[in-house]
Protein backbone atom coordinates (compact mmCIF):
# COMPACT_ATOMS: atom_id res chain seq x y z
CA UNK A 1 0.00 0.00 0.00
CA UNK A 2 1.34 3.48 -1.25
CA UNK A 3 1.80 5.84 2.05
CA UNK A 4 -1.52 8.53 2.20
CA UNK A 5 0.39 11.91 2.02
CA UNK A 6 -2.76 13.95 2.16
CA UNK A 7 -6.09 13.05 3.71
CA UNK A 8 -9.18 15.17 3.64
CA UNK A 9 -12.00 14.04 6.54
CA UNK A 10 -15.70 15.50 6.62
CA UNK A 11 -14.54 18.60 5.43
CA UNK A 12 -17.04 21.33 5.30
CA UNK A 13 -16.92 25.52 4.33
CA UNK A 14 -18.91 27.90 4.18
CA UNK A 15 -19.20 31.71 3.57
CA UNK A 16 -20.72 33.80 5.37
CA UNK A 17 -21.93 33.41 8.84
CA UNK A 18 -25.68 34.91 8.56
CA UNK A 19 -29.18 32.81 8.41
CA UNK A 20 -28.23 31.30 5.35
CA UNK A 21 -24.75 30.98 4.43
CA UNK A 22 -23.16 29.65 1.01
CA UNK A 23 -22.32 25.97 1.91
CA UNK A 24 -19.71 25.06 -0.93
CA UNK A 25 -18.29 21.69 0.75
CA UNK A 26 -20.29 19.74 2.51
CA UNK A 27 -18.57 16.82 3.98
CA UNK A 28 -15.63 16.29 1.31
CA UNK A 29 -13.44 13.20 2.18
CA UNK A 30 -10.49 12.31 -0.12
CA UNK A 31 -7.44 10.48 0.35
CA UNK A 32 -4.11 10.86 -1.97
CA UNK A 33 -1.14 8.54 -2.31
CA UNK A 34 2.11 9.33 -3.41
CA UNK A 35 2.85 9.16 -6.62
CA UNK A 36 -0.93 9.82 -7.65
CA UNK A 37 -2.02 12.17 -9.76
CA UNK A 38 -5.50 13.23 -9.97
CA UNK A 39 -7.80 15.39 -12.10
CA UNK A 40 -10.22 17.39 -10.35
CA UNK A 41 -12.70 18.70 -12.86
CA UNK A 42 -16.04 19.95 -11.97
CA UNK A 43 -18.25 23.00 -13.17
CA UNK A 44 -16.73 26.65 -12.50
CA UNK A 45 -18.39 27.78 -8.96
CA UNK A 46 -18.75 24.27 -7.64
CA UNK A 47 -15.63 24.95 -5.45
CA UNK A 48 -12.43 23.72 -7.25
CA UNK A 49 -10.15 26.52 -5.81
CA UNK A 50 -12.09 26.29 -2.05
CA UNK A 51 -10.87 22.97 -1.78
CA UNK A 52 -7.04 23.07 -3.18
CA UNK A 53 -7.20 26.36 -0.77
CA UNK A 54 -8.05 24.10 2.12
CA UNK A 55 -5.83 21.18 1.24
CA UNK A 56 -3.24 23.42 0.71
CA UNK A 57 -3.30 24.91 4.07
CA UNK A 58 -4.14 28.28 2.86
CA UNK A 59 -7.69 28.56 4.38
CA UNK A 60 -9.50 27.05 7.16
CA UNK A 61 -12.10 24.76 6.86
CA UNK A 62 -15.16 25.45 8.60
CA UNK A 63 -15.12 22.17 9.82
CA UNK A 64 -13.32 18.95 9.10
CA UNK A 65 -9.75 18.56 9.42
CA UNK A 66 -6.86 18.48 6.65
CA UNK A 67 -3.76 15.65 7.12
CA UNK A 68 -0.57 16.24 5.95
CA UNK A 69 1.78 13.13 6.47
CA UNK A 70 -0.53 11.90 8.31
CA UNK A 71 -0.36 15.34 10.78
CA UNK A 72 -3.88 16.75 11.57
CA UNK A 73 -3.38 20.55 10.32
CA UNK A 74 -6.77 22.09 11.51
CA UNK A 75 -5.85 23.25 15.07
CA UNK A 76 -2.15 23.50 14.52
CA UNK A 77 -1.55 27.60 15.06
CA UNK A 78 -0.44 29.58 12.08
CA UNK A 79 2.85 28.86 12.72
CA UNK A 80 3.09 25.81 12.36
CA UNK A 81 0.38 25.44 9.60
CA UNK A 82 2.86 27.73 7.38
CA UNK A 83 5.83 25.74 7.86
CA UNK A 84 3.80 22.54 6.40
CA UNK A 85 2.85 24.55 4.04
CA UNK A 86 6.33 25.49 2.76
CA UNK A 87 7.82 21.87 3.34
CA UNK A 88 5.32 19.57 2.01
CA UNK A 89 3.34 21.86 -0.43
CA UNK A 90 3.83 23.18 -3.62
CA UNK A 91 0.87 25.66 -5.63
CA UNK A 92 0.33 26.56 -9.07
CA UNK A 93 -2.56 29.03 -9.86
CA UNK A 94 -4.04 30.02 -13.05
CA UNK A 95 -1.99 33.05 -13.93
CA UNK A 96 1.98 32.13 -13.08
CA UNK A 97 2.91 34.94 -10.20
CA UNK A 98 6.31 34.95 -11.59
CA UNK A 99 8.24 37.76 -9.76
CA UNK A 100 8.71 39.93 -12.67
CA UNK A 101 12.06 41.82 -12.04
CA UNK A 102 13.74 38.37 -11.76
CA UNK A 103 15.01 35.57 -13.77
CA UNK A 104 13.19 32.12 -14.39
CA UNK A 105 16.13 30.72 -13.00
CA UNK A 106 15.93 33.74 -9.89
CA UNK A 107 12.39 32.64 -9.42
CA UNK A 108 13.11 29.33 -8.48
CA UNK A 109 16.21 29.67 -6.40
CA UNK A 110 14.54 32.10 -3.70
CA UNK A 111 11.90 29.98 -2.59
CA UNK A 112 15.04 27.58 -1.70
CA UNK A 113 17.10 30.36 -0.45
CA UNK A 114 14.14 31.61 1.86
CA UNK A 115 13.98 27.50 2.93
CA UNK A 116 18.08 27.95 4.26
CA UNK A 117 19.89 26.83 0.89
CA UNK A 118 22.86 28.79 -0.01
CA UNK A 119 23.18 30.41 -3.42
CA UNK A 120 25.03 27.48 -4.89
CA UNK A 121 23.03 25.09 -3.51
CA UNK A 122 19.21 26.63 -5.13
CA UNK A 123 20.83 27.51 -8.53
CA UNK A 124 21.95 24.00 -8.85
CA UNK A 125 18.61 22.87 -8.26
CA UNK A 126 17.00 25.52 -10.34
CA UNK A 127 18.58 24.60 -13.32
CA UNK A 128 18.29 21.01 -12.78
CA UNK A 129 14.35 21.66 -12.54
CA UNK A 130 14.52 24.09 -15.28
CA UNK A 131 16.20 21.50 -17.59
CA UNK A 132 13.21 18.95 -16.76
CA UNK A 133 10.68 21.76 -17.48
CA UNK A 134 12.59 21.73 -20.80
CA UNK A 135 12.96 25.63 -20.14
CA UNK A 136 17.20 25.30 -19.48
CA UNK A 137 17.69 27.17 -22.43
CA UNK A 138 15.47 30.47 -21.08
CA UNK A 139 16.63 30.40 -17.38
CA UNK A 140 17.65 34.21 -17.43
CA UNK A 141 14.81 35.15 -18.89
CA UNK A 142 11.86 37.16 -16.95
CA UNK A 143 8.87 36.58 -17.10
CA UNK A 144 7.55 39.01 -19.25
CA UNK A 145 9.64 37.55 -22.07
CA UNK A 146 8.30 34.37 -22.07
CA UNK A 147 5.05 33.02 -23.64
CA UNK A 148 2.24 31.69 -21.22
CA UNK A 149 3.14 27.50 -21.84
CA UNK A 150 6.83 28.84 -20.57
CA UNK A 151 5.63 30.74 -18.06
CA UNK A 152 3.96 27.92 -16.21
CA UNK A 153 6.46 25.56 -16.74
CA UNK A 154 9.02 27.98 -14.55
CA UNK A 155 5.89 28.12 -12.16
CA UNK A 156 5.61 24.40 -11.64
CA UNK A 157 9.26 24.15 -11.07
CA UNK A 158 9.08 26.55 -8.52
CA UNK A 159 5.97 25.09 -6.68
CA UNK A 160 8.43 22.23 -6.25
CA UNK A 161 11.42 24.04 -5.68
CA UNK A 162 11.65 22.81 -1.68
CA UNK A 163 10.57 19.00 -3.23
CA UNK A 164 7.07 18.95 -1.14
CA UNK A 165 5.09 15.87 -1.42
CA UNK A 166 1.94 17.42 -2.25
CA UNK A 167 1.57 19.85 -5.57
CA UNK A 168 -2.04 21.87 -5.86
CA UNK A 169 -2.89 22.84 -9.06
CA UNK A 170 -5.71 25.16 -9.59
CA UNK A 171 -6.08 25.46 -13.09
CA UNK A 172 -3.03 25.94 -14.46
CA UNK A 173 -3.41 25.18 -18.26
CA UNK A 174 -6.65 27.47 -18.18
CA UNK A 175 -4.62 30.45 -19.95
CA UNK A 176 -3.04 28.00 -22.60
CA UNK A 177 -4.41 27.08 -25.95
CA UNK A 178 -4.76 23.00 -25.90
CA UNK A 179 -1.79 22.34 -28.28
CA UNK A 180 0.43 24.90 -24.77
CA UNK A 181 -2.06 22.73 -22.25
CA UNK A 182 -0.80 19.24 -23.01
CA UNK A 183 3.01 20.46 -23.36
CA UNK A 184 3.01 21.71 -20.16
CA UNK A 185 1.14 18.75 -18.88
CA UNK A 186 3.65 16.47 -20.15
CA UNK A 187 6.79 18.05 -18.37
CA UNK A 188 3.91 18.27 -15.57
CA UNK A 189 3.21 14.26 -15.69
CA UNK A 190 6.87 13.58 -16.28
CA UNK A 191 8.15 15.50 -12.98
CA UNK A 192 5.59 14.24 -10.53
CA UNK A 193 6.59 10.67 -12.14
CA UNK A 194 10.13 11.20 -11.67
CA UNK A 195 9.83 12.89 -8.00
CA UNK A 196 6.89 10.32 -6.60
CA UNK A 197 4.89 13.95 -6.08
CA UNK A 198 1.41 12.99 -5.17
CA UNK A 199 -0.65 15.91 -7.26
CA UNK A 200 -4.21 17.52 -7.67
CA UNK A 201 -4.77 18.95 -11.05
CA UNK A 202 -8.21 21.12 -11.09
CA UNK A 203 -8.70 21.02 -15.52
CA UNK A 204 -11.60 21.81 -17.53
CA UNK A 205 -9.38 19.88 -20.34
CA UNK A 206 -10.90 16.09 -20.00
CA UNK A 207 -7.94 14.65 -22.16
CA UNK A 208 -5.55 15.76 -19.54
CA UNK A 209 -8.09 13.99 -17.21
CA UNK A 210 -8.27 11.18 -19.20
CA UNK A 211 -4.51 10.77 -18.87
CA UNK A 212 -4.11 11.09 -14.90
CA UNK A 213 -4.32 8.27 -12.44
CA UNK A 214 -7.74 9.09 -10.72
CA UNK A 215 -10.63 11.50 -11.63
CA UNK A 216 -12.65 13.10 -8.93
CA UNK A 217 -15.45 15.72 -8.95
CA UNK A 218 -17.15 17.85 -6.90
CA UNK A 219 -21.37 17.17 -6.39
CA UNK A 220 -23.21 18.97 -4.17
CA UNK A 221 -20.16 20.03 -1.85
CA UNK A 222 -19.07 16.50 -1.62
CA UNK A 223 -16.38 14.62 -3.65
CA UNK A 224 -16.98 12.16 -5.66
CA UNK A 225 -14.46 9.93 -7.76
CA UNK A 226 -15.23 9.29 -11.31
P1 LIG B 1 -14.42 26.94 -8.48
O1 LIG B 1 -12.96 27.06 -8.22
O2 LIG B 1 -14.90 25.54 -8.67
O3 LIG B 1 -14.88 27.82 -9.61
P2 LIG B 1 -14.68 28.37 -5.95
O4 LIG B 1 -14.10 27.50 -4.91
O5 LIG B 1 -13.86 29.51 -6.43
O6 LIG B 1 -15.20 27.47 -7.17
O7 LIG B 1 -16.05 28.98 -5.41
C1 LIG B 1 -17.10 28.17 -4.93
C2 LIG B 1 -18.25 29.06 -4.45
O8 LIG B 1 -17.84 29.78 -3.32
C3 LIG B 1 -18.69 30.10 -5.47
O9 LIG B 1 -20.09 30.25 -5.38
C4 LIG B 1 -17.97 31.34 -5.02
O10 LIG B 1 -18.67 32.49 -5.42
C5 LIG B 1 -17.96 31.18 -3.52
N1 LIG B 1 -16.81 31.81 -2.89
C6 LIG B 1 -15.51 31.53 -3.10
N2 LIG B 1 -14.70 32.28 -2.33
C7 LIG B 1 -15.53 33.08 -1.60
C8 LIG B 1 -15.30 34.09 -0.60
N3 LIG B 1 -14.08 34.43 -0.20
N4 LIG B 1 -16.39 34.69 -0.08
C9 LIG B 1 -17.64 34.35 -0.46
N5 LIG B 1 -17.92 33.41 -1.38
C10 LIG B 1 -16.87 32.78 -1.94
MG1 LIG C 1 -11.46 28.05 -9.22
Amino acid sequence: MKKIVLELKDITRNYGDGDQPLQVLKGANFALAQGELTALVAPSGTGKSTLLHIAGLLEHATSGDVFVNGLPCGTMNDDARTAIRRQEIGFVYQFHHLLPEFTALENIMIPQMVAGLTKAEAEKRASQLLDYMRMGHRATHRPAELSGGEQQRVAIARAVANAPVILLADEPTGNLDPETAGYVFDALKALVRQSGLAAIFATHNMELAARMDRRITLEDGKIVER
